[in-house]
């Protein structure tokens, strides 16, 4: 496409549909990975959180942890790792 075009107006309503459409998507991915999780463990989904650490005991294959028993982030779910590492 070319957007030479458009004016200011055009491209500000375009890029704001962009980022709306990829915030719903990735809200979209983020529930599923977290209900990965709460299928396989007894955990609330509200007390997920998605590390950053690849994982290959998680089933989402990244570390997560559990906000409201260990807001620090200490310890992976699965792995036991922390999610601050050197
Ligand atoms: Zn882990």
């Amino acid at each position: 496409m070319n957007y030479t075009g458009w004016d200011l107006r055009h491209l500000r309503a375009f890029r704001g549909n962009l980022i709306y459409q990829l915030k719903e998507l990735d809200d979209l991915i983020v529930t599923r990975l977290i209900r990965l999780v709460t299928n396989k463990i007894h955990i609330r989904k509200e007390e997920v959180v998605l590390g950053h650490w690849a994982c290959a005991y998680s089933p989402t294959k990244q570390c997560v942890y559990n906000k409201l028993k260990d807001p620090l982030y200490d310890y992976c779910l699965f792995c036991s790792k922390p999610d601050q590492r050197v």
